[in-house]
């Protein structure tokens, strides 16, 4: 099997050195040919991972009636875009529109807006949406969104962001980049020193040789982006990802391929390489761009305390015995925050207006 995407970075190494994590996710993810979105098929059974709203449409139809919710308490601004950022195979706002139709004057108010960097992706999504994505609009970037106010989700969307890597080495700290070894394959190396210390993380002066710290400023800027947007515009911005909520030190630099994880530098562009979202980085960047950001929460706790096990019940009254398992299954899989279960693992922020209604439930308790 040819490896061109491997062979293009290994040559841009020979001749300009090392490159960052943040170069190498960029190439691997999204390069328009080689990349692993523009040709894998990474969603669902037949891919590398499940997400959310593959699960259930419990997924999509909790987060479309937050969505018509927020909304009214922003007054029911219309129009107004209903955005979604890195849409995937498209279900998730597929779900939310099919929920829209219980609210036919947000239906009507809403824009569909999906923002999404592969050309295929976009194909597999229009062709989701059908008759309800008929005046949808997609966009490259955060800052091509419309200046509507704007009601958006995003699952697993910023842990694909690219990330760098800083390395604690007896030389001091050094970014963690990917370079070449004397047979040509590619690994991990400490590149030059004199790292700017406002990058590293409070304490890492205390941490041990071989200590890896991770920041993003792709994701701080999108997030600051997205916030600046909303505080200008109006509106609330639904972010769910795994990740932690407080920053810590630790390589989460991961690949995922048929389901299991992977050597991240074994073969560039055909896995999905992520890392965990740092969500105060996050939190941080928002509230700076002049955005209301209430305190995280998991998604697990956020599902169950907008309605999941009730909406379940509903869906599987009447069903047969196998598909009320099935469902209760994913509620368990969605919620549980156990084993095998993304309850704990995943969390969700919101990135909100800050003269949107207070409080916004369940991330704030109702008054
Ligand atoms: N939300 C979907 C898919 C998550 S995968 C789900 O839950 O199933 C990440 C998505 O973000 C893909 O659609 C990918 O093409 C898109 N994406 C990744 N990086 C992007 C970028 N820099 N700009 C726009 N879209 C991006």
């Amino acid at each position: 099997m040819s490896d061109e995407l491997r062979e293009a970075i290994a040559t841009r190494i020979g001749a300009s050195g090392p490159m960052s994590l943040a170069e190498y996710m960029a190439e691997c993810l999204l390069h328009p040919r080689h990349g692993y979105y523009a040709r894998r098929e990474p969603f669902g059974a037949g891919g590398d991972f499940v997400t959310a709203p593959e699960i259930s449409q419990l997924f999509g139809e909790i987060v479309g009636a937050f969505m018509i919710h927020v909304w009214r308490q922003a007054g029911r601004p219309a129009p107004f875009a209903l955005a979604e950022a890195g849409p995937g195979r498209g279900t998730l706002m597929a779900d939310m529109l099919r929920t829209a139709r219980l609210d036919p004057e947000f239906r009507a108010a809403a824009r569909v807006v999906l923002i999404e960097a592969s050309e295929r992706l976009r194909g597999v999504q229009r062709a989701r949406l059908g008759d309800d994505g008929a005046d949808a609009q997609w966009v490259d970037t955060i800052a091509a969104l419309p200046g509507l106010p704007t009601f958006l989700v995003a699952n697993e969307f910023f842990d694909a962001l690219p990330i760098r890597q800083f390395v604690n080495t007896a030389g001091g700290w050094r970014e963690r980049m990917v370079g070449l070894d004397d047979r040509g394959a590619l690994h991990f190396v400490a590149g030059p020193g004199g790292i700017d210390p406002a990058l590293l993380p409070p304490g890492h002066g205390d941490a041990p040789e071989g200590a890896i710290f991770e920041t993003s400023p792709a994701r701080e800027a999108a997030a600051a982006e997205l916030a600046a947007h909303i505080a200008r515009h109006g509106g609330l911005a639904l972010v769910f990802d795994y990740g932690h909520l407080q920053p810590g030190i630790g390589d989460t630099f991961q690949a995922v391929r048929d389901h299991a994880y992977a050597d991240p530098l074994a073969a560039p562009g055909r896995a999905d390489l992520t890392s965990h979202v740092d969500f105060a980085a996050l939190a941080r960047a928002a509230r700076q761009a002049g955005a209301h950001v209430p305190a995280a929460m998991t998604q697990g706790a956020f599902l169950l305390a907008s309605g999941m096990a009730e909406r379940a019940g509903a869906l599987g009254a009447g069903k047969s015995g196998p598909e009320q398992a099935a469902i209760v299954a994913a509620v368990e899989r969605l919620c549980g925050e156990d084993e095998g279960g993304m309850g704990a693992l995943f969390k969700v922020m919101g990135i909100a207006h800050p003269r949107l209604g207070r409080p916004i439930v369940p991330f704030e308790l109702p008054a």
